[in-house]
């Protein structure tokens, strides 16, 4: 207090004056802030929603990044009201009649926020680095060496130890693949099936196959080769221990019965979600389908 009445005895009678310059300097100072929070851009609020393109070139320098930090090569989180009903992306992603297009355009309605699908699939991007080697497959001139992300090769290697203890043999059918590849497949599958709204029930048109994320693996049974990649594929030993112990190891049926994406029931088709980077990669597949 002391400067305080110091400093209005030196004012004297000129005090009122003085609080009066202050009080206006005050409010001037208040008016510009106001204008200022009015007027002034708001970068959050208008920074535009940016969804990865699931065709962009896949880049092979990408460096381990992707595996430690939680920064995904597809959408990383679906807006909380995407996921609130309605919103089953099969619904909007399969056309209601044949020749119809296929592309599923949740931007091109301007509301719906979710991610582009084709007939229900998501998009992946090709991720190739850190791929290593979990087999062959086939015999013969068909044999071929098949490939999974480091990580998810590991826990494979566990998860077939241990269900071989227990008098289970799991076989790699399937593991990554290329952009490239699954635009032959598809185009094979469209050809057998007629279209390719009936080709997407079976395979995921090129740049939406979870193939592509070295993360997701064709499991088969050693003991019933004659089963493999077809639905009796649910009736052996192989499907029964995955069914009992794959969520010990973060691996998961992509594609149960009646799921909500509108894939056809795929038994020996698992994705591994253990790794942030995993996690990452399948948070939107894994949120629509309401997964923990
Ligand atoms: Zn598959």
């Amino acid at each position: 207090m002391k400067p305080l009445m110091k400093l209005l005895r030196a004012l004297g009678d000129r005090w009122p004056f003085f609080a009066l310059a202050l009080t206006t300097m005050l409010m001037v100072l208040w008016v510009g802030l106001t204008l200022q929070s009015v007027f002034s851009p708001q970068p959050a609020a208008q920074a535009p929603v940016v969804l990865p393109s699931p065709l962009a070139p896949p880049s092979p320098l990408l460096p381990n990044w992707a595996k430690t930090a939680p920064s995904p090569l597809v959408a990383p989180t679906l807006p909380s009201a995407a996921i609130v009903p309605p919103s089953p992306i099969a619904s909007v992603a399969q056309p209601s009649s044949a020749g119809q297009t296929p592309t599923t355009q949740g931007a091109a309605s301007g509301s719906n926020p979710l991610p582009q699908s084709r007939y229900g699939h998501l998009p992946y991007q090709e991720h190739d680095a850190n791929l290593v080697s979990v087999g062959t497959y086939g015999s013969g001139a068909n044999q071929r060496t098949e490939y999974l992300d480091k990580e998810a090769a590991a826990t494979f290697a566990q998860m077939k130890a241990d269900a071989g203890n227990a008098g289970v043999s799991l076989v790699a059918i399937s593991g990554f693949r290329s952009v490239a590849d699954q635009e032959k497949l598809f185009e094979r599958q469209i050809q057998r099936q007629g279209s390719a709204a009936a080709a997407a029930r079976l395979s995921a048109p090129p740049g939406y196959s979870e193939h592509h994320t070295g993360l997701t693996l064709d499991i088969g049974d050693g003991a019933q080769p004659d089963t493999d990649v077809k639905f009796e594929f649910e009736n052996t030993k192989a499907y029964e221990w995955l069914q009992a112990n794959g969520r010990r190891y973060g691996v998961e049926l992509s594609f149960p019965p009646n799921n909500i994406q509108g894939v056809s029931f795929e038994p020996w088709h698992w994705r591994f979600t253990r790794s942030p980077y995993a996690a990452a990669v399948f948070s939107v597949a894994r949120t629509l389908a309401g997964m923990p």
